[in-house]
């Protein structure tokens, strides 16, 4: 099972990718939003890296995983700041009080952070946003979970469907976001947002090992 220091590890993780691909998601978001995406998500998870250190000693994954949310809420901005935020404290809230979390939480949370993105943003698959990687992500992950793959497995299972359905994303018409303004000039770009996803979902499989 995962522990606190696999959370540690995969927010870690997550803060240290979002910076290596700042310049990446911001050209995203460039050609089809309003080209802040990278500078949002790298501004929330440099001051999610700074708050890491503050955790107390007994905290939980639950505990991280709402240190994470409330400080992408109050830093991220935009669409995606309230979005990711809920997605972590939704996260958070389905794995309360666990030490330790099985096949079964990481599902659970996978599955609250994605209902929590749509609870707050509405979008349905197809409408080119992150819910296109977080929607393949919980079904594969859940997939994996009945066929009886361990932790590590699942993790796998939901970065690599969260990677295709960002990748599946490029020739869709937006209908939620910024994006959706744009109609069929939106053809042949991939959502930031989705992209992001993605990085964070390899990011919870790389801080396995
Ligand atoms: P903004 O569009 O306010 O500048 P960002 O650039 O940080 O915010 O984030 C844009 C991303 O937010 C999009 O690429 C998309 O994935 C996501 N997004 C926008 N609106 C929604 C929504 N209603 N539901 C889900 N995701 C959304
Ligand atoms: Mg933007
Ligand atoms: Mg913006």
């Amino acid at each position: 099972a995962l522990d606190i220091t696999w959370t540690k590890a995969w927010i870690a993780r997550s803060a240290d990718v979002i910076s290596e691909h700042r310049t990446d998601l911001t050209t995203l978001d460039r050609a089809i939003g309003d080209g802040d995406h990278g500078e949002n998500m790298d501004r929330g998870f440099s001051a999610v890296a700074t708050k890491l250190a503050d955790l107390s000693a007994d905290a939980t994954p639950g505990d991280a995983l709402k240190m994470v949310a409330t400080t992408l809420i109050s830093t991220v901005g935009g669409a995606s700041g309230p979005l990711f935020g809920t997605a972590y404290l939704k996260a958070a809230g389905a794995v309360a009080g666990h030490e330790e979390l099985d096949g079964a939480d990481l599902v659970a949370m996978l599955t609250a952070a994605r209902d929590g993105i749509v609870l707050r943003g509405k979008a349905e698959p197809g409408d080119k946003t992150m819910i296109d990687a977080w929607t393949p992500a919980v079904e594969a992950a859940a997939t994996a979970l009945a066929a009886g793959k361990d932790e590590v497995a699942i993790l796998v299972a939901a970065a690599e469907a969260a990677e295709a359905g960002s990748a599946a994303t490029d020739p869709l018409v937006a209908r939620k976001g910024r994006a959706s303004y744009l109609g069929e000039r939106a053809i042949g770009h991939r959502d930031p947002g989705s992209v992001s996803s993605a990085l964070l979902l390899r990011a919870a499989v790389d801080a396995t090992t």
